[in-house]
């Protein structure tokens, strides 16, 4: 269902007055986790001045390790739900179990499936039910045919406002948390109709880097972006490091708009 043979159009989501897979290049950001109101309040004032349409906050955070911080559960879906209507961008926010996306979907305007989660057939299955859009990060070590095939379990379920999100990917090198596969942006405009995203953040782990992934991914024809901003990346309780600073977004999305205005 994912595939371009069957749908030959591609598909744009819709999600308030944000559509990703049109023609304007979309930037959702904010911080790894929701930490506090101020935390996410100040991050979605940075984010909106700067440019960026859509919000992201984790309020559900299983992380590697059972001992970090797990993040703020029902209080950061509460704390997202009142960054919305305070600032009027729509939030995407990640679910881990079936068992929350009723909830979780009547909090946020976009679900997201995490990497490790994208071969959860009993979550897809859930999300797939409701309507909301859904962006589904690709996986660790997944193939495209794989990640595609995935989206298909979404598709089935009923719901067609499906985005797809490269977000690096294992390989052998070290310098870089993962390899952001570049390729799979012109691979899947092939073989999709599904728009696709980059989370440059995931893949470099490391903030100086962000900035050049981000404006590859652009030029290589990325429907969006999906990048981690913090107001204070050194106080970051998530991934502070692969955080961008408020100037360093700020920067970022002029340069961007060069790219985006040349492609
Ligand atoms: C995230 O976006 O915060 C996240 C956990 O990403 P991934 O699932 O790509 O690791
Ligand atoms: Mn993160």
């Amino acid at each position: 269902l994912a595939a371009r043979e069957f749908k030959p159009f591609p598909t744009v989501v819709k999600s308030a007055n944000v559509e990703i897979g049109g023609r304007k290049l979309v930037v959702m950001a904010g911080p790894c986790a929701v930490e506090s109101e101020a935390q996410l309040f100040e991050a979605a004032r940075i984010v909106k001045k700067a440019g960026a349409t859509v919000l992201r906050g984790g309020a559900y955070k299983p992380r590697t390790s059972p001992f970090s911080f797990q993040g703020l559960e029902k209080t950061g879906l509460e704390l997202l739900a009142k960054a919305k209507t305070e600032f009027g961008m729509p939030v995407i926010s990640e679910v881990v179990d079936p068992r929350d996306v009723e909830n979780i979907s009547e909090s946020v305007d976009i679900l997201q499936i995490g990497a490790r989660n994208m071969q959860n057939y009993a979550l897809l299955t859930a999300v797939g039910r409701q309507k909301k859009p859904v962006l589904l990060k690709r996986g660790l070590s997944s193939t495209i045919d794989e990640w595609l095939t995935a989206a298909d379990y979404l598709l089935a379920g009923g719901n067609d406002q499906v985005i797809l999100c490269e977000r690096g990917i294992r390989t052998y090198e070290t310098s870089t948390r993962f390899s952001l596969d570049i390729s799979a942006i012109p691979v899947i405009k092939r073989f999709s109709h599904l728009p696709v995203v980059v989370d440059p953040s995931h893949a470099a782990g490391h903030y100086a880097l962000v900035p050049a992934m981000a404006k590859a991914a652009v030029a290589a024809g990325a429907d969006g972006l999906l990048i981690e901003v913090h107001p204070n990346p050194k106080e970051a309780l998530v991934d502070g490091l692969q955080s961008l600073t408020p100037s360093d977004f700020s920067r970022l999305m002029e340069e961007l708009r060069a790219v985006a205005a040349a492609v």
